[in-house]
């Protein structure tokens, strides 16, 4: 008897995030993907990056929890657009249910679209949803072995972020160990330390406004 295998069980869900991909390019927006552990301070981030970014940049997000709407109203003020998606018992985003949150949206009005996954470093790295990057985020707080622990996402993050570093001193960190996990992975990514608390965001702010002009000056080119 020939036993049937099936190899590629994200197939339906990778063909749904091109469907994705294809509405945000020709809508002309950069998409991030921000996938960190519960706690590292996502929201916390992205409310004051859109807070600072806000006179500049039209700003959609789409934020993943298993309940409640907590984050989609800490970002309601800063941001243009906010949906929040919730999973129930599921513990990442796929591109489905990103499908539906971008119906909900008017991308055409958006320069910026974040979407924030569930807090999890572990299977939102596998799902694509269509976004132009991954950008993984730890935090001091969390201990220095993360990135050799989830060595997945440092290997898919097109940037890594190290929050709360104004802790530092108040917790134990071994900032070279976590420096070194990292490079071992994934040699040329960019690693930004930032600190929302000591409004640490400069580079993060340079990274992100950049990425955006470049996808919009290259849909520019294109029609
Ligand atoms: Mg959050
Ligand atoms: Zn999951």
């Amino acid at each position: 008897m020939q036993v049937p295998v099936i190899e590629n069980v994200l197939k339906l869900n990778d063909e749904v995030a091109q469907i994705n991909r294809s509405q945000l390019k020709q809508a002309g927006l950069f998409t991030l993907n921000l996938i960190g552990a519960p706690g590292c301070g996502k929201t916390a981030l992205l409310t004051a990056l859109t807070k600072k970014l806000a006179d500049d940049l039209r700003i959609g997000v789409c934020v993943g929890d298993l309940a409640t709407t907590r984050d989609a109203d800490r970002l309601a003020d800063s941001c243009a657009q906010v949906v929040q998606i919730n999973t129930g018992k599921g513990c990442h985003l796929d591109a489905n249910q990103v499908r539906q949150a971008l119906s909900q949206m008017s991308l055409d009005q958006l320069d910026l679209l974040v979407i924030e996954n569930v807090g999890n470093l572990i299977c939102p790295v596998g799902f694509d949803l269509g976004q132009d990057v991954k950008i993984g985020m730890f935090s001091v707080s969390e201990g220095d072995d993360k990135a050799a622990k989830h060595p997945y996402i440092v290997t898919e993050a097109s940037l890594l972020l190290l929050n709360k570093t104004d802790l530092l001193p108040y917790v134990p960190f071994d900032l070279q160990k976590f420096h070194d996990d990292v490079r071992r992975l994934n040699p040329d990514v960019p690693l930004l330390e930032v600190s929302v608390q000591a409004d640490e965001l400069d580079e993060l702010i340079d990274w992100i406004t950049q990425k955006v002009a470049a996808t919009g000056a290259e849909s520019a080119a294109a029609t």
